[in-house]
C-alpha cells in the first residue's frame, strides 16, 4: 500500500511487494519511504519457495498484466549479471494439466508442454520458469532500493489514517 504525503510516498511494508514498488517509484525519481514492522530477513517474502507462476490472483486482468510483466523482468535479471538471485529452471510441476493452464500464460511460457510419464509423479507440465532465491534477492531489493535515494525505516503502523 502505497500513501503519498505531499511529495513524499509511503509504502507501508517491506517485504517483496513493498521493496519491488519501492524500487520502481525511487527510480522513477519519487521520493519514497518503505515502513516496515520487520526486518526483511523476518518476513513471508524470505521463506518463499518464490517460484514465478501466477495462482488464483485476483483480480485476473490485472494480475495477469501483473505476471507477464514480472516474468519479463525476472527474465531479464537471469540474464544480466546483477546478483539478483533469480535464475530460469527447467523442472515438472505436479498436480497441474495443460489444459488447465489459461491461453495467455501457456502462450507466453516457453517450452511449457505436458510432462511425460518418466518426468515425474502423476499429471504434471513441464516449464523453464524463473526461481528466485529470496536470502539473495529481498537484500539486493533493498540496497538497489536505497540506491536509488529510498529510505527504509522500523516503524509499526496501526492506522493507515
Ligand atoms: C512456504 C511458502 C512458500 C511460498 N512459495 C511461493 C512461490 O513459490 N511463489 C510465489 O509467488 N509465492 C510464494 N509464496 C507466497 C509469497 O511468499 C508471498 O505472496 C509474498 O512473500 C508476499 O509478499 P509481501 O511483500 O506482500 O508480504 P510479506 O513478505 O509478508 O511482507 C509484509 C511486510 O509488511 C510489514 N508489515 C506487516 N504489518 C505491518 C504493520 N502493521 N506496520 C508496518 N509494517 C507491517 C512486514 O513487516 C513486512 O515487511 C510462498 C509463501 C510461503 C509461506
Amino acid at each position: 500500500m502505497a500513501r503519498e504525503l505531499s511529495d513524499e510516498i509511503v509504502v507501508v511494508g517491506g517485504g517483496v511487494v513493498g521493496l519491488t514498488t519501492g524500487v520502481v517509484l525511487a527510480e522513477s525519481g519519487r521520493r519514497v519511504r518503505v515502513w516496515t514492522r520487520d526486518a526483511v530477513e523476518a518476513t513471508t517474502s524470505a521463506v518463499a519457495g518464490a517460484l514465478w507462476w501466477p495462482y488464483r490472483i485476483e483480480p485476473v486482468a490485472l494480475a495477469r498484466t501483473w505476471a507477464l510483466r514480472s516474468l519479463e523482468v525476472y527474465e531479464e535479471l537471469a540474464a544480466g549479471s546483477e546478483p539478483a538471485g533469480v535464475r530460469m529452471v527447467e523442472g515438472v510441476m505436479g498436480d497441474t494439466r495443460l489444459d488447465e493452464v489459461d491461453g495467455w500464460l501457456a502462450g507466453r511460457v516457453p517450452g511449457l508442454r505436458a510432462a511425460t510419464a518418466g518426468e515425474g509423479p502423476g499429471t504434471g507440465i513441464r516449464a523453464r520458469l524463473p526461481l528466485v532465491d529470496m536470502p539473495a534477492h529481498l537484500p539486493w531489493l533493498r540496497d538497489r532500493f536505497v540506491a536509488a535515494g529510498g529510505v527504509v525505516e522500523t516503524r509499526t503502523v496501526t492506522s493507515l489514517t
